[in-house]
């Protein structure tokens, strides 16, 4: 199919992992719809910098959704809209479900309604829960730990039955730690409230914050602090047109770890961004965080090998240079 025919509804696309990949699609060829709630999502991202349609609306909005589908000749969905603090699931999990879980189906039945059967998902490596294997396979089992990854995990099953039943075609990607931002800095992350390492760390550098807290020191890691796989979001947005891609070419469905392959530990990360920013901060060693597994690595052999995938930025320093690019500019001097 004519990729300039191809219009796909970006769901979320007004937010961090969502705008870079809607970039992504566009220097693709892919016309593009956002729908985005702005819950999180920054309506400039999608008017002013991507300068793409934006429905402000909800997934959980089956008339909106059945109005968009009829009226707009859609070929494939890319779904990002989710909400994904994980501690907050923790305490509101009925505000997951319902947001994940139901805004999907609705999503999912409205699709289904439409004939519009080829579905890219971001889901997340959260679905392991505490791993038993590193780096971790895509066949490593599923157990997760809080209902952010149990929310991701209940859609993945959805489309997995989908698929044996309708022919509903989907590629499920599950991402390690998003990072970094577009190196042109039209694109970045910001969320509110921050909760993620290299932002925080960022805002330290920057004199935003007074220091940056370690969040466990007596892990068993090298160093005794948390590792993570750090992938670049710009690396994550150019395997999702790939899934897209290969989706329309007939792909069949197929689940996909997106990381780079090594950990970073905090202090790691933290003398990383030393280096970057040129800046010295005050470190505090604190307690550790409920809920984090010592180490979550992935290996992304499988889209390596099936989509041809290869990540371009797997250099940390050059992932929190492109971040502190980005936050220089949207919050430098605020
Ligand atoms: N972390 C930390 N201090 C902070 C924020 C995060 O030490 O202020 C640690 C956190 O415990 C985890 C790692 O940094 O081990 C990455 O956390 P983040 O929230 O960025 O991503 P997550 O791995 O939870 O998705």
């Amino acid at each position: 199919m004519d990729k300039k025919q191809a219009t796909i509804l970006v769901t979320g696309g007004a937010g961090y992992i969502g705008s870079h990949a809607v970039l992504a699609l566009q220097k693709a060829g892919y016309q593009v719809i956002i729908l985005d709630n702005l819950v999180y999502g920054h309506r400039e991202f999608a008017e002013d910098i991507l300068k793409v349609e934006l429905i402000v609306g909800d997934t959980c909005d089956r008339e909106l959704l059945d109005k968009l589908f009829s009226t707009r000749n859609i070929t494939a969905v890319m779904h990002f809209a989710a909400y994904a603090y994980v501690g907050e699931s923790v305490t509101a999990p009925d505000k997951y479900y319902h947001n994940n879980v139901v805004g999907t189906l609705t999503l999912l039945e409205a699709m289904l309604k439409a004939g519009v059967n080829q579905f890219v998902f971001s889901s997340t490596c959260a679905v392991y829960g505490v791993p038993q294997t590193f780096p971790i396979p895509e066949d490593h089992p599923t157990a997760p730990i809080n209902p952010y990854g149990q929310s991701k995990l209940m859609v993945e099953q959805m489309l997995a039955d989908m698929d044996r039943a309708y022919d509903f075609r989907s590629v499920r990607f599950r991402y390690f730690n998003a990072a970094g931002a577009d190196p042109q800095g039209r694109l970045g992350e910001d969320h509110n409230p921050e909760t993620h390492l290299i932002p925080l760390i960022l805002f330290t550098a920057l004199g935003k914050r007074e220091a940056i807290s370690i969040f466990g020191t007596d892990y068993p890691t090298p160093d005794g602090t948390c590792i993570r796989d750090y992938i670049h979001v710009n690396d994550l947005a150019s395997a999702h047109v790939l899934g897209l891609d290969y989706l329309l070419k007939g792909g069949k469905t197929e689940v996909f770890n997106l990381g780079n392959g090594t950990g970073f530990s905090v202090k790691e990360v933290i003398e990383a961004a030393k280096k970057v920013t040129g800046k010295d901060f005050t470190v505090l060693e604190c307690d550790r965080r409920p809920g984090d597994p010592p180490q979550l690595v992935g290996t992304s052999e499988k889209i390596r090998k099936v989509l041809g995938w290869n990540p371009q930025y797997t250099k940390i320093e050059e992932i929190i240079a492109h971040a502190w690019q980005w936050h220089q500019q949207r919050h430098g001097d605020r």
